[in-house]
């Protein structure tokens, strides 16, 4: 076949040969996983070094599927973990990344009291219903209510005898007791309404819905048998109990999915099992070096303790090495990342994306996953850990910022921020260094040895700008990497395994001009 303008003696193919002769006759573009990464002369890749090739497309990113196995018997519906940090996972956030189809890993910086609490408080949820509303004595006055609507911005607020969750509910105090009340030294009890509608524990959120809607209240407090108040319903949050099809709930009950962070120190076995009091299902054996002594010999305690209704996360890692020792220990899942972390000044590591690849590589052979730890700033590198052979990503930084994400707003140049710190800056490790379970923090056992008499900060403390709700950053991280993944071609995240093993999916080194090409770029403002 002639083309106009060309030669009339060059003879072409038959275009409908091409994908034949494609396959047939040329090399695959790119390098397969494997080739990319064993190129010994560009040492280490981290995320940005490097891309994957687009595949064909023929199906709507809607239909990817993102399940995955992260622990050897834990399945999500996405492939999201936060990180165990004081600044990214409490309460709320793992209450939020479980009903959203992740999981948070609550820190560890705190009380083994006060993290148990925590957990109780993930396990005990239930959508719709708030779980510690903030409560007041009779004794308190009209200013601390109003002190409370301008700092969190609601005003029902339910009057127990000792100001806390469960105690026993004497009154609540509405907008409407104090709205003309104008001497706000009076004592709530002079103001509180005493004549309750209440719903008792154990109740449906569409039982509760009913009674609050058919008594025209404001807000149903919900008390057990004892008369104690355990959570609140507020008629604000009627239309807003949507449904949470993706989320992560426990093996052998309805509960959400919980993780939490201990350390490797005898006494963190005593708070080991004040969490699984609380009802952990992960544990996450928290170290910046995870192929130790103490780690696999807390691997062993687990196992004979506790069986397989305890999955561990052990870490972290970034040899093979470093893998078989836990793999051995007996690790449910493997986390991977040394000195990736947005907020580390350590480089003690390796690039995490070879770390990914050879942990990955490795650890699948033993059935065991592999999460991906720090580093991911955004989907493509969500992504491309996933590719890499990662089951999760697990996000500090990403998540930091967020209206779920510990701590309060504050304003700096116009912008309204939240802190974000590592676990090994000297903020952090700082924090409340008198926890009755030991005189350390978490944070200081985690970067340095006992013996460490001068304290050389792993990470640094700084603040992130806002992001709003993880409702609306997680439904758009799920979003993103399904288009991501139908860019490539595959509809699953196992698919998207077996095709980067087989080699099917192509990857290509990227210089630091095509860094710069591939993002934004050329405009003025
Ligand atoms: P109020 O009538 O002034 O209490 O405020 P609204 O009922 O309009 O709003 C309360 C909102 O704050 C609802 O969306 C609640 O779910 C939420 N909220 C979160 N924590 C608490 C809490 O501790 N107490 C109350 N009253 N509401 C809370
Ligand atoms: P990010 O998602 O912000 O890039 O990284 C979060 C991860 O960094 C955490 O999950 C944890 O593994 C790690 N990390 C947290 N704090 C510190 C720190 O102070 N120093 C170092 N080296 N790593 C940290």
């Amino acid at each position: 076949m002639n083309h106009p303008g060309n030669d009339s003696s060059t003879t072409f193919l038959d275009p409908k040969t091409a994908s034949k002769y494609l396959s047939e006759y040329e090399t695959p573009d790119g390098l397969s996983a494997e080739e990319i990464m064993n190129l010994r002369a560009n040492g280490g890749l981290t995320y940005n070094d490097f891309l994957i090739l687009p595949g064909h497309i023929d199906f709507p990113p809607s239909e990817v599927c993102l399940e995955s196995r992260i622990t050897r018997n834990i399945v999500l519906k996405t492939p999201f973990m936060s990180s165990p940090m004081d600044t990214v996972t409490e309460t709320d956030m793992a209450i939020n990344m479980a009903l959203l189809g992740g999981v948070g890993v609550i820190h560890h910086n705190c009380s083994s009291d006060e993290q148990a609490e925590m957990v109780r408080k993930v396990k005990k949820f239930e959508n719709g219903f708030i779980p510690d509303p903030l409560c007041l004595t009779p004794n308190h006055t009209v200013a601390d209510v109003h002190k409370i609507k301008a700092k969190f911005g609601y005003s029902g607020i339910p009057i127990t005898a000792n100001g806390r969750l469960y105690s026993m509910l004497l009154g609540i105090v509405t907008a409407r007791d104090i709205q003309f009340h104008e001497d706000h030294t009076t004592l709530l009890k002079d103001v509180m309404t005493t004549d309750l509608v209440v719903a008792h524990e154990g109740v449906t959120l569409e039982e509760a819905n009913q009674i609050l809607r058919s008594s025209k209240r404001g807000k149903l407090p919900i008390v057990n048998s004892r008369g104690e108040l355990v959570s609140l319903l507020s008629r604000s949050d009627l239309l807003k109990n949507l449904n949470f099809p993706l989320a992560s709930k426990s093996l052998h009950s309805n509960q959400l999915l919980c993780a939490a962070a201990v350390g490797t120190h005898p006494d963190d076995r005593v708070r080991l099992q004040k969490l699984v009091d609380a009802g952990l299902d992960i544990v996450v054996l928290d170290s910046s070096q995870g192929d130790s002594i103490y780690q696999i010999e807390m691997i062993k305690h687990i196992k004979k303790t506790y069986g397989d209704t305890l999955e561990i996360i052990a870490g972290n890692i970034v040899t093979r090495e470093q893998a078989a020792s836990l793999i051995e220990a007996g690790a449910d899942a493997l986390r991977v990342g040394m000195g990736s972390g947005s907020i580390c000044i350590t480089q003690e590591g390796r690039p995490q994306g070879t770390a990914v690849y050879k942990i990955s590589e490795f650890a699948q052979k033993f059935g065991i996953p592999v999460i991906a730890d720090g580093g991911i700033q955004n989907v493509g590198h969500i992504t491309k850990a996933l590719a890499l052979g990662a089951s999760a990503v697990m996000m500090g930084g990403l998540l930091a910022g967020t209206a779920e994400s510990p701590g309060d707003y504050f304003y700096h140049d116009g912008q309204r921020l939240k802190k974000y710190r590592g676990m090994g800056s000297i903020d952090a490790m700082e924090r409340n260094c008198n926890f009755r379970d030991s005189s350390e923090s978490a944070a200081a056992r985690r970067y340095f040895s006992e013996r460490d008499a001068v304290k050389v900060a792993q990470g640094v403390a700084g603040a992130v700008v806002d992001k709003g709700s993880i409702r609306k950053f997680v439904p758009y991280l799920i979003s993103g990497l399904q288009h991501a993944l139908q860019d490539i071609g595959v509809k699953s995240l196992i698919q998207l395994k077996n095709e980067v093993g087989s080699g099917k999916i192509r990857f290509e080194l990227r210089t630091a001009a095509a860094q710069v090409e591939g993002g934004v770029h050329g405009l003025y403002s």
